[in-house]
């Protein structure tokens, strides 16, 4: 087993990762940035280390500044979290190569799933269905992109390879604007993602985000803890995730649980990770893979019992996977709302002291959060600030459940997206049955 864990990661993620060690008689190393000092993890953590300035380039980016603190504090391995670096192909790299373990799968996975043109190819060749499109990069002949959009049929979206967060995507609903908006696509990939590579796949109407969460030993033995349907998304960002995705038939839910397992094995993956799909008229298309732990992991682990975080660094040290798909069975629901410092209603960031907190409780319902009252939001990082997750026997229970729990939160002194979530949860629509991946945003416009 691991016997120290750097944290290269902030906020509620950092916390959970810092709780999984404690657990497992792991130490821990903190890492933060100036403005991070009075972080909940950073209180905890056997060591803390302040590794630059503010900005993320400056700190939790920071490469370098990451190995030295692995150097002097005599980490064994680093955990990234998600985000900042958790899929940088280069981050795993130096850290292997500075003779540490980097805890998710190998840079091999991370560069194929990190590239979403060779993620869809490696899929197809595994027998995941993937969403028609280009197969492969868009070159610069006219012509050719036209009659791939042709063949395809409109609305096409095109994507950056590189893309992530929900950026670098523009869908196009005619030939007359489609090659301004592959040159606009690849200049803002090229900006935001150092890659100007752009792919184009069908835009689906009226589809779910369903996806598959997945341990793999990297030496034959896989499982899946499930699925989860996280289609209340606002810019591509999710918004309320759920497990299981409901009305789903079992025959199709078992086909593409099966695939997840059989593609982890043809890869030898290694870690954690979640295989994102659309699902339309009974079909799954793959769009993605997260290569890393995501934030929301809470709503399988409370269905499935297994915590997911420990078993990311069990496999890092070099264990087999010891679950087997036969130990794990699917119970009950459970509903994740991602709490943000945000205006619920234009959505501008609200960073600033938190001058009261009363965190809901009672049976089924679980907060993973960093927060506490006099704690001060920095404007400088993702305005997630807390998860509220219930869990119940049925989806409406765990509606109920949440709608309790979110009365009865309070988060004083800045503004917060409690009340969106209060607007959510008690929506007639979304009450009885899962919504489509539009339905949040065609609702805000009303
Ligand atoms: P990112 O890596 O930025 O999260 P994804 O490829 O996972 O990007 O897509 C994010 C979201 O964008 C999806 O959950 C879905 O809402 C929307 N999306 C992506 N591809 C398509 C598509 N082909 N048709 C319709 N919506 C899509």
């Amino acid at each position: 087993m691991l016997s120290k864990v750097l944290i290269a990661n902030r906020g509620e993620i950092a916390l959970r990762v810092l709780r999984a060690c404690k657990e497992l008689n792991i130490k821990t190393v903190a890492i933060h940035s100036k403005v991070d000092s009075e972080l909940k993890h950073v209180k905890l953590a056997d060591q803390a280390i302040c590794i630059g300035p503010d900005s993320p380039q400056q700190s939790y980016l920071n490469i370098p500044a990451i190995i030295s603190a692995m150097e002097v504090s005599g980490a064994d391995a680093v955990h990234p979290g998600y985000g900042f670096l958790a899929e940088n192909e280069s981050f795993a790299e130096q850290v292997e190569n500075s003779g540490f373990i980097f805890v998710g799968p190998s840079i091999k996975n991370i560069s194929t799933m990190g590239n979403k043109v060779t993620a869809i190819n490696a899929m197809r060749e595994s027998g995941v269905p993937t969403v028609p499109g280009s197969n492969g990069p868009l070159n610069n002949n006219e012509n050719s992109i036209k009659n791939a959009a042709k063949r395809i049929g409109y609305p096409v979206i095109i994507k950056a390879a590189s893309g992530g967060g929900g950026r670098g995507m523009k869908v196009v609903t005619d030939e007359e604007s489609l090659i301004d908006l592959v040159k606009i696509t690849k200049t803002e990939a090229k900006n935001s993602f150092g890659d100007d590579t752009v792919y184009m796949e069908k835009f689906l109407q009226n589809p779910r985000h369903v996806e598959v969460q997945v341990l793999s030993d990297g030496k034959g033995n896989a499982i899946h803890l499930g699925d989860r349907d996280c289609s209340l998304q606002r810019r591509h960002q999710k918004v309320i995730e759920e497990a299981p995705a409901s009305n789903i038939p079992e025959e199709s839910r078992s086909k593409i649980l099966q695939s997840c397992v059989d593609a982890c094995i043809d890869m030898s993956y290694k870690g954690a990770g979640t295989f994102e799909f659309l699902y339309e008229d009974g079909h799954f298309y793959f769009i993605e893979m997260n290569t890393r732990v995501q934030v929301e992991h809470p709503v399988s682990e409370m269905v499935t019992g297994v915590d997911i975080i420990k078993e990311q660094i069990k496999i890092a040290s070099g264990e087999n996977l010891s679950l087997k798909q036969s130990d794990i069975s699917i119970q009950g629901h459970s509903i994740e709302c991602r709490i943000n410092a945000e205006d619920s209603e234009t959505f501008l960031p609200s960073p600033g002291k938190i001058d009261s907190y009363h965190p809901p409780g009672g049976p089924g319902i679980r907060i993973d959060t960093h927060i506490y009252a006099g704690y001060t939001v920095p404007p400088n990082y993702d305005s997630l600030i807390a998860k509220l997750i219930v869990h119940d026997n049925t989806r409406e229970a765990a509606m109920i459940r949440m709608k309790s729990a979110l009365d009865e939160m309070v988060i004083g002194g800045i503004k917060t997206n409690l009340a969106l979530h209060e607007k959510l949860i008690t929506d007639e629509t979304f009450i009885k049955k899962p919504v489509s991946i539009h339905y949040l945003e065609a609702k805000l416009k009303k």
